[in-house]
């Protein structure tokens, strides 16, 4: 440790390897160094992680306490640790994986002072000896990382916000508390702020934006092409990383042997696997060794892979935050990513179900319970939204976590779509009236059938029930299915008709029917749908095969420039194999992309590059400047 402590910015070149801070992490790192008390709402991938590490390693080398990060995810502290170690920090972390005697060395450290930065689960925070250990050393900052797991009102989380206070409350001096989080409403926000005891805390709210995410919904009719659609897009992309999220085990299951089927190299991940089974199909894809994981949402909390170019949900999420949080797990570098929704309405059906099934609260009262049980269903709701709407998703996503959006986009399947406006009033009459002649019989049907009688389908569902003889049989034979459906659907989504719970949901009139069809206020408008004018161009996008390999940014790279990016990510794979650390530990691909682009011939260039700090530039500027070299100088 120098006298003379390094400034932030110091550390953050020199350490990390960047050139400047990214938006709103010089204000909390200078707001912690001030010993002020912070709350901040980012997103994934914002850079969380800086506005805790760099404050840390100031702290370290004035000698004013250890930085301890509570994360209830085991997975982000190994990640973490794993990383910050390949940049030269004394970081460690303590939780129910490691030995005794592991933890008896963690503990030397920070008693020794050795360690800057110390991870733990919220756990360790109720054991005296690990108290006592730390109070010895004094705690420069508490950083309580994805704090919104440890609010009361988390998901699936261990009450464990009181455990922090106490903690604080035994320490000799309290330190500055830093919580962070990628839960953005105003009610979470509040939530936090209480449990975790902040005082007058900076906020800090930073844009959600992930301006290098395309988003997409896809509606493929009927499961065979939802597959057909699943399998094209995967292949498309069979060199590059992606995540597939289903909404339950056996899905995984299913897609995973279909992607098996079509030669891809997936692998799955859900909680019936063994804990040995899950670890190793993690660390498959981890270190690239599978390409796709299948997997339910149980997958990717705290997992810091920066490559992964897209996420598809082949299930409707149960809600937007869910949705948001788990596609962002796609462009963590800043290269370019996909974000697909595969929606088809019996999706929904599929959500409320698994709402229903989720385990009550035994720790909340009948009244919150409710409350949550409201909110839930609420969120759903938004989620079909996003699913089923025709204006800009972006938008859509920025303005459900209350940021203002313009309405276009120019990056995602709805603004790439065209779109046309058509008063669809004569069909929509028609639609209700067959339901209304299904009701008169006293029947019922799904909405697939009552499109069938509408385009006078001969099936079996049809003909056997006599809804061949029904007055509005085939009055819709001309309109493409699609069409029908998409103006039944809008009809329930409008409330003019409603679709029953349950596993075989029907359709059936509600209380607007009837003034609809009579064309009564509020129902005397015409009734305007939104429709694409051909086909969404997302399809087109999955039709045109991409040669780009890893990162879609490697395409604005000239020719030299791709072949060295090969080079350098067989280079880094080496590397990464012989010291067993995932590939992106030692360089992001945004960091193979500009080492490709500025192509640099000595360490000074080399450190010029985005993401190679002093330390990686000692173990690594040799072999990669090497390469380098060879490849500008075989063309010279
Ligand atoms: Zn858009």
């Amino acid at each position: 440790m120098t006298s003379s402590a390094p400034t932030p910015l110091d550390v953050l070149r020199t350490t990390f390897g960047y050139e400047s801070f990214r938006p709103h992490q010089a204000e909390i790192v200078d707001a912690a160094l001030a010993g002020r008390d912070v709350l901040a709402v980012m997103p994934t991938s914002a850079g969380k992680s800086i506005c805790y590490q760099v404050p840390a390693l100031v702290l370290a080398a004035r000698g004013t306490g250890l930085t301890l990060v509570v994360s209830p995810l085991i997975s982000l502290m190994a990640d973490q640790v794993g990383a910050l170690r390949q940049a030269g920090v004394a970081a460690s972390f303590l939780n129910s994986t490691l030995s005794a005697s592991e933890r008896a060395s963690v503990l030397h450290g920070v008693a020794s002072g050795a360690l800057a930065l110390l991870y733990v689960a919220p756990e360790r925070l109720d054991d005296p000896a690990f108290l006592e250990c730390v109070s010895a050393r004094g705690v420069g900052l508490l950083a309580v990382d994805e704090a919104h797991c440890i609010s009361q009102w988390g998901n699936d989380f261990r009450p464990s916000y009181q455990r922090i206070i106490d903690f604080v409350d035994r320490l000799p001096a309290r330190p500055p508390g830093m919580a962070l989080t990628a839960t953005a409403t105003r009610a979470g926000r509040r939530g936090i702020e209480g449990d975790l005891g902040l005082r007058d805390p900076l906020v800090v709210l930073a844009s959600f934006d992930r301006p290098n995410l395309s988003f997409a919904v896809a509606r493929p009719h009927g499961a065979a092409k939802k597959d057909r659609t699943l399998v094209a897009f995967c292949r498309q992309r069979a060199e590059r990383s992606g995540i597939v999220y289903c909404s339950s085990r056996r899905a995984v299951e299913e897609v995973c042997e279909l992607l098996r089927d079509e030669g891809l190299l997936a692998t799955r991940y859900h909680a019936g696997l063994t804990p040995e089974e899950r670890e190793r199909n993690q660390d498959d894809f981890l270190y690239d060794r599978s390409r796709v994981m299948v997997a339910t949402n149980a997958f990717g909390m705290g997992i810091d892979k920066s490559n992964v170019s897209y996420v598809v949900h082949y299930n409707l999420p149960l809600s937007l935050e869910n949705y948001y949080q788990e596609a962002g797990r796609a462009g963590r570098d800043g290269t370019r990513a996909e974000c697909l929704l595969l929606y088809s309405p019996g999706d929904v059906h599929t959500a409320e179900f698994l709402l229903s099934r989720s385990e009550p609260r035994e720790d909340l009262t009948p009244e919150q319970r409710a409350v949550l049980a409201e909110r839930d269903a609420e969120r759903l709701r938004q989620m079909v939204f996003y699913a089923t709407t025709t204006e800009c998703l972006r938008a859509h996503i920025l303005r459900y976590f209350g940021e203002e959006a313009p309405a276009y986009c120019g990056n995602c399947s709805n603004c790439l779509t065209d779109f046309e406006e058509v008063d669809a009033t004569t069909d929509a009459l028609k639609v209700v009236s067959c339901v209304a002649r299904i009701a008169q019989r006293g029947r019922s049907a799904g909405a697939a059938t009552v499109v069938d009688v509408l385009r006078g389908s001969r099936g079996e569902k049809v003909l056997r029930r006599g809804f061949d003889t029904l007055s509005t049989y085939g009055i819709m034979a001309d309109v493409p299915a699609r069409r029908v459906r998409a103006i039944l659907d809008e009809l329930v989504f409008r409330g003019v008709l409603a679709r029953t719970a349950g596993d075989y949901p029907t359709i059936e009139l509600t209380e607007a029917s009837g003034a609809f069809l009579r064309r009564e206020a509020p129902w005397d408008e015409p009734f305007m749908l939104k429709v694409a004018r051909g086909e969404p161009r997302v399809a087109r996008v999955a039709a045109t095969p991409d040669k780009t390999r890893a990162a879609t940014d490697v395409s604005e790279l000239d020719e030299l420039g791709r072949a060295l990016y090969d080079e350098l990510s067989d280079l880094r794979g080496e590397l990464a194999r012989e010291q067993g650390v995932p590939a992106y530990f030692i360089f992001s691909n945004a960091t193979l992309v500009d080492m490709c682009a500025k192509r640099p011939h000595d360490v000074d260039g080399l450190l010029g590059v985005s993401g190679v700090g002093a330390k990686k530039a000692e173990r690594y500027g040799d072999l990669f400047l090497a390469r380098i070299a060879e490849a500008v100088g075989s063309r010279a």
